[in-house]
């Protein structure tokens, strides 16, 4: 069994064939999957995606990748979130690589979704790239540690994974991990104690190879977990039951 903790199956490459990904979900033992909000205009068809699919949850939150979207509040997160199908705030968080001027209104709204994370109970959903320094420090400023989450789709170093194992977060690892070149990531997935793992598509993209290039769907997290047994020496069903039972406990603990 695997499951998808990290997928935008509302994205116009996936919404328009939401049956054949189920399917394909069914052929490879992907039980559940976790359709992220990137902002509250979309979260609407994410949300109505969670209703319609028992097996399919969701998440509310403002990508740091969206500029000129309306500035978001702590209660509105946290109004969306008391919803039973929404488990997660995010994605939030900072990214300095596609955005290139001053990120302040970046660091807000990552603030802002920490604090209504805390006060909604509900875990983190964190996107870093080329900002792993501030994010683990406005993840400590804020006291993300006290809901905790996921660091999804990782692709930082060892010390960074550590620093945000420390405050209680897992790592999540996507299709990249496959990639031959990811030499330094594939390490990182060898030392990541299997009980602070996650596994994730983040379709439409970064499809894992053999499918690199091609759409990504949730039904191909498979080949994520199997190149992670491979590092680890590990049966994919030993990585499959391992990394979805991280997932319950992070995001539906209490709720079977
Ligand atoms: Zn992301
Ligand atoms: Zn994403």
């Amino acid at each position: 069994m695997l499951v998808d903790s990290h997928c935008h199956l509302n994205f116009p490459e996936l919404s328009g064939r939401i049956d054949d990904a189920l399917a394909l979900m069914r052929d490879n033992r992907v039980t559940h999957a976790l359709c992220v909000s990137v902002t509250l205009q979309d979260f609407p068809q994410v949300r109505a995606l969670a209703e319609r699919y028992p097996h399919i949850y969701a998440s509310v939150g403002v990508h740091p990748d969206y500029p000129d979207v309306p500035v978001v509040s702590e209660e509105e997160l946290i109004d969306l979130a008391g919803h039973p199908k929404i488990v997660a705030i995010g994605e939030t968080g900072l990214d300095y690589f596609r955005i290139k001027e001053d990120c302040e209104w970046q660091r807000e709204r990552f603030r802002t979704h920490i604090r209504a994370a805390r006060r909604s109970r509900k875990p983190l959903i964190i996107h870093t790239r080329a900002a792993a320094a501030d994010t683990l420090r406005i993840m400590r400023e804020e006291r993300a540690g006290d809901v905790g989450g996921v660091m999804h789709c990782f692709t930082e170093s060892w010390a960074v994974a550590q620093g945000a194992m420390d405050l209680g977060f897992y790592i999540s690892f996507s299709g990249i991990v496959t990639f031959k070149n990811a030499v330094e990531l594939k390490d990182v997935a060898r030392r990541v104690p299997l009980e602070r793992m996650l596994i994730e598509t983040d379709a439409p993209y970064l499809a894992p190879v053999p499918f690199r290039g091609k759409t990504n769907e949730p039904g191909l997290v498979k080949y994520v977990a199997e190149e992670i047994a491979r590092l680890r020496g590990m049966s994919l069903d030993e990585v499959g039951a391992a990394t979805s039972r991280n997932f319950f406990k992070l995001f539906l603990a209490g709720k079977g």
